[in-house]
Formats: C-alpha cells, sequence, structure tokens
C-alpha cells in the first residue's frame, strides 16, 4: 500500500506537467557537411571499409592521390620548397594488388633473413602493411623524403624537409602517422615520413594534444558519448518520455517484485524527468 501512496503523491506531482509540456519538437537541424571520411581508420587490426571509393588526382611525378586532398598536398609542398627545401613523394596512392605486391616482396625478404612461416608475415606487416590494411590504400597518405636523402629510415627526421614537415604538415591537414613512440598504439614502427590527411581541424587538435589518430579518435568517441549523455539529460521532456515514465511505474505496480531498490529507481527516473522540465524551463 505505500507503494500506491508514493506513487499517487509523484502522479499528482507531475500531473499538471502533462498539460505543459509542448508537442514534440520537430527536428529542424541543418545536415552538418560529413567530414568522417577524414578520420577513416585503416591499421593492422582495422582493415579499409568495403564500400570506401576513392577519386583519384594526379600529383607531382605520376603520383596520386584522394583529390579531397590533393589541393591541400600541394599547398604543403610548395610551402616546403618556398622555405628552401626539397621534398620528393616517395609514395602515394596504393590499388589492392600494389599492396599485396609490397608485402609479398617484404615477407619474402624476412625469410631471407631467417624469419619463417607466420614470423615472418607478422614481421613483415609491422613494416609494410598487409594488403586492405594500408592507408596507402585510401589516397590519404603519402611517404614523402627530402631530395638529398631519399631512404625510408630513422635517418630520415633529419633531413631539411622531413624537420620542416614535421613541423608544419598540420597546417596542411596532415600528421606524422606514426610517431616514435605510439608504434605500440599504431602497430606500425616509427616512420618519419609517412603523413596522412586528417583534415586541418584534426590534424591541429591531434598536433596539440600529442595524440595518435588512434587515441584521438578513441577519445572523440569518448567525448561524444559524454556529450549524449549530456544531451539526453538535458533535453527537453516529450510527450513519449511522458508516457514511458507511466508505463515503468505501471509496471512497477504489476509486478510482484516491488523491492525498495526497484522502487528507488523509479523515483530517481521521476525525479530526472521533473529535473529535466525545470531545465526546460515548464512551469
Ligand atoms: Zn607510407
Amino acid at each position: 500500500m505505500r507503494y500506491i501512496r508514493k506513487f499517487s503523491l509523484l502522479i499528482g506531482l507531475t500531473f499538471c506537467l502533462s498539460a505543459c509540456l509542448s508537442p514534440m519538437a520537430v527536428e529542424t537541424a541543418a545536415i552538418a557537411e560529413d567530414n568522417s571520411w577524414q578520420l577513416t581508420l585503416v591499421n593492422p587490426w582495422t582493415t579499409i571499409p568495403e564500400d570506401w571509393t576513392v577519386t583519384l588526382e594526379k600529383t607531382e611525378n605520376g603520383h596520386q592521390v584522394d583529390q579531397r586532398c590533393a589541393s591541400d598536398l600541394a599547398d604543403m609542398l610548395a610551402a616546403c620548397r618556398d622555405a628552401g627545401h626539397s621534398p620528393v613523394i616517395r609514395s602515394s596512392y596504393r590499388s589492392q594488388t600494389t599492396q599485396q605486391q609490397l608485402y609479398a616482396n617484404k615477407v619474402a625478404q624476412m625469410e631471407r633473413s631467417g624469419y619463417q612461416g607466420q614470423a615472418a608475415q607478422d614481421r613483415a606487416a609491422t613494416i609494410v602493411a598487409r594488403p586492405g590494411a594500408s592507408e596507402h590504400q585510401l589516397g590519404l597518405a603519402v611517404d614523402l623524403v627530402d631530395r638529398s636523402y631519399q631512404v625510408l629510415d630513422k635517418k630520415q627526421e633529419t633531413t631539411p624537409a622531413q624537420i620542416w614537415l614535421m613541423e608544419h604538415s598540420w597546417e596542411y591537414g596532415f600528421i606524422l602517422r606514426y610517431p616514435a613512440d605510439k608504434s605500440e598504439v599504431t602497430g606500425i614502427i616509427y616512420e618519419p615520413w609517412h603523413y596522412r590527411y586528417v583534415g586541418k581541424e584534426n590534424a591541429k587538435a591531434i598536433q596539440e594534444s600529442g595524440l595518435c589518430l588512434e587515441e584521438y579518435l578513441e577519445q572523440l568517441t569518448q567525448a561524444e558519448a559524454a556529450a549524449q549523455t549530456s544531451a539526453n539529460l538535458t533535453a527537453q521532456p516529450t510527450q513519449e518520455d511522458w508516457q514511458n515514465l507511466l508505463n515503468r511505474f505501471y509496471t512497477f505496480l504489476c509486478s510482484d517484485q516491488q523491492t525498495e531498490q526497484a522502487w528507488k529507481e523509479l523515483l530517481e527516473q521521476g525525479k530526472l524527468f521533473l529535473d529535466r522540465c525545470a531545465l526546460s524551463q515548464i512551469p
């Protein structure tokens, strides 16, 4: 009986609110430009999306990239040259077939140096991504080197072009994708030549945070979840919310498990609803 009395009180308290609730608001938010392609993740554990399509645009020396990053790449290379350096594109877009060939070559090289079977494949994959797991297949990655030193090794970081690129690439929407201290997270060795386009806004945020792409995406996901929770808590209550609340109370009353805990949770729901009404300035 005490539950019935409490319920009646709550209903009495909230009854007037149902009349005050405005009809469900019509969502009219403008559809924001979809920039999610910029953050498409491809790594040893995440292969290129099956529906990924790329429109290629020719850039220097017969190289091709996704047309959406072509002008920023051209701007970056021009600025690097204006600063007195000589950057060269060593690698750009790769098809699945090309990636397959590169990977097979690296596995063979590993086998020649003593690795066998799976070990050779795993070792090769830390240097050349497995087919389907290379960012080059997106068309959003380029390997850039200094004309004076075109070897892909650690020494690349000491070349003038590379020093400039590491400092300024973010201004053009590119990040050094595989930093020295992030191999555990990226699954790829330090590559002071591989740049990935993520758009200027993301590149700036990544540069400032010191995160690698995987960590940045994780942080974005968490921030979105928190924002969604917050939005749910403060969104103006609708008739549907009110119905849901009533249904919960009804279900509770019909239940033969009317525990103290269940009642507490229901009251919390009711209080939350009232708080949302108050926040929405419903009198
Ligand atoms: Zn690369």
